[in-house]
Formats: structure tokens, sequence, C-alpha cells
């Protein structure tokens, strides 16, 4: 939970050093893509503290990767905004997807739930599909899943991760954005999830840290592209966040506990630190934002 929300005396001030869980992490270990239920803390994704004040009444978006994680809060936010949500996750993560469908189904928000592997092109373009087909068109495309499994010398990088990281990072954003133009109108916003490790990479991330560069170059690139038919491409690039990703092979398990405190701010983020980013990019607000990659990294540079 959010420490803003334990404060209930009249100081309207928070210290981004101790907004939210401060201490080391316990050693946990799941196989990929893992299940955030099973985690300790478990992310904080805003399920209790975002509040929407209708800045994207009537949108239509859909998320991949949203049942947990960055996904997952960015899912709440826009849903409590007033948008139409439907998210894609892998088969396995149906806990988290369906803990997310009965929130936002109390709160009378709707969702579609669209489970499949996107790295099967066919699953990807179908997904958007299916997304448009049952919220009755797309605004908002959020480029958001992916993987990512450190390994410390390039020696052991097998052929098979290094595909497996490249068409789940990087092929699934072709596919879905070739597949959701015809139906994106001048307003519709595409957001992409890069990272720090595009700026600052870390040696045992080569293929991931190179995936996320790309995202970056797409992002810049089609941003410039889709210009002239009004859609506006950005990116986020977030710093080392609690999710299911790092406890899953994204980080060695001897590194969870002290996982984000060597950033500037002294902690990891929390899924919910990165919404309303994505609420900016995806809103009218930022309708002079395009081509950029914004970063959400507790103090770490992003260019
Ligand atoms: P997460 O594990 O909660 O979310 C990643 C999601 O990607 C999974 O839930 C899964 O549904 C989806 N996914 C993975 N492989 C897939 C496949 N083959 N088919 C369909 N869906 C698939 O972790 P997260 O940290 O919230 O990750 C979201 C994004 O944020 C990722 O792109 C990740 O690279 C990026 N990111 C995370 C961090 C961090 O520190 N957590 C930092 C920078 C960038
Ligand atoms: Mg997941």
């Amino acid at each position: 939970m959010s420490k803003k929300q334990d404060n209930n005396s009249t100081e309207t001030l928070v210290d981004p050093r101790k907004a939210y869980y401060t201490d080391d992490f316990p050693r946990q270990r799941q196989e990929a893509p893992g299940v955030e239920e099973k985690m300790t803390p478990k992310p904080d994704a805003g399920e209790r503290s975002y509040r929407g004040s209708g800045r994207l009444r009537g949108r239509k978006a859909l998320i991949t990767g949203g049942d947990s994680g960055i996904g997952r809060a960015v899912a709440i936010a826009y849903a409590r905004e007033g948008a139409d949500v439907a998210i894609g996750y892998l088969p396995s993560e149906q806990q988290d997807a369906d803990t997310l469908r009965t929130l936002l189904e109390e709160e009378k928000r709707r969702i579609e739930l669209l489970p499949g592997d996107i790295r099967d092109e066919e699953v990807s373009r179908e997904s958007v599909r299916r997304a448009a087909e049952k919220l009755g068109g797309l605004d908002i495309l959020v480029l958001n899943a992916g993987m990512q499994q450190a390994v410390k010398h390039i020696e052991d990088l097998t052929t098979e991760q290094l595909r497996r990281t490249f068409e789940t990072n990087v092929y699934p954003m072709f596919w879905m954005v070739q597949e959701a133009l015809p139906c994106l109108r001048p307003g519709a916003s595409i957001i992409t999830t890069s990272s720090i490790e595009a700026f600052e990479p870390s040696p045992i991330l080569l293929d991931y840290a190179a995936t996320k560069s790309a995202i970056a170059g797409f992002t810049r690139a089609l941003a410039k592209q889709l210009a002239d038919k009004g859609i506006r491409v950005n990116s986020v690039a977030p710093g080392p966040v609690w999710t299911a990703l790092q406890v899953t092979g994204g980080q060695p398990p001897e590194k969870i506990p002290e996982f984000g405190q060597s950033t500037p701010l002294g902690r990891a983020g929390q899924p919910a630190e990165l919404a309303s980013v994505y609420v900016f990019l995806a809103s009218e607000e930022s309708s002079f934002v395009s081509a950029q990659v914004i970063g959400v990294t507790g103090g770490r540079l992003t260019y």
C-alpha cells in the first residue's frame, strides 16, 4: 500500500524516498512469467490508491501484459479514467487476470481478457482485432508485454533465449501496430514500454537491453511516420520496478533483496507510480507530445 494512504495528517507533501516500500525484499523465485499474487510483498498497482477524473472517458484501450505489474497499473488507471479496457497476457497468468477483472467489474468498469502468446504473429494480430471488435473500436494501444532473463556471461546466452527475448519484446509491436492502424483515428495514441536499460544497460541484460533500445528506436521512428495521421507515439522508460518480471529470472535471486536501492531515490518503484504517465500520454493533455521516451526511474538519467 502507498504510504500516502497512511497519512491522515494535514501534511500534503510525501517524501518520494519513502512514498512506497523501502525495506529489503524477501528472496523469492518463480518460473517466468510468474503470478504476482504469489509475490511478497505483492506489487502495488494502485488497486486501492488510483483515483480517476474522467481524463479518458469513452476511450478504448488495448494493453499488452495487462494482468500484472506496470500493465495492470495502467489498466486500473485507464478504467478509472473512464476508458474501456482489453488486456493481453499469457494463459498461465489467468489468476492475475482474474483478480484484475473482479476488481474492475466490481467498480462497473469494462474489461475484456485476451489470453495468448504474442510471439505468434497470428495471435498478436488476432488480439488487436478481437480488442477492437469487443470494445467497438480502438483509440489507445499500450505495447507493454515483455520478458527479461539475466545471464552473466555472453557465452552462456543461448540462441533460444536470444530469439525469445526479441520475439516477445520487439516483433509483436510491428504486427500489432500494422493490425491496429485501420482502427486508429486522429487523436489516437500508441505507447510502448522501453526501459532504463536502453540508456544505462546492465552487463547481465545484453539481449533485453538491446530489445529496449530497439523499442525506443521504433517509437521515435513510428512517431515521425504517423504524425501526419494525427496519431502520437511515445514510450515510457521505467527504472527498477517491483514486478513479477524481476522475480522470474529478470534479476539473479541474490540481487532481489536490494533491488532498486541503488537508484538516487534509494528504492524500487511500484507499478502504481508509472500509471499516471501512461494516462498523460494517452490523454489529450499531451497533444503536443510525440516521439518521446519518458523516464520514470527513481532519478536515473534516460538520455
Ligand atoms: P510483468 O511480468 O508484470 O509484466 C510483463 C507481462 O508481459 C506479463 O504479465 C505477460 O502478460 C506479458 N508477456 C510476456 N511474454 C508474453 C508473451 N509471449 N505473450 C503475451 N504476453 C507476454 O512485469 P512488468 O515489469 O510490469 O513488465 C512490463 C513492461 O515493463 C515490460 O515490457 C518490461 O520490460 C518493462 N520494464 C519493467 C521494468 C521493471 O523493473 N519491472 C523496468 C523497465 C521496463
Ligand atoms: Mg503477469
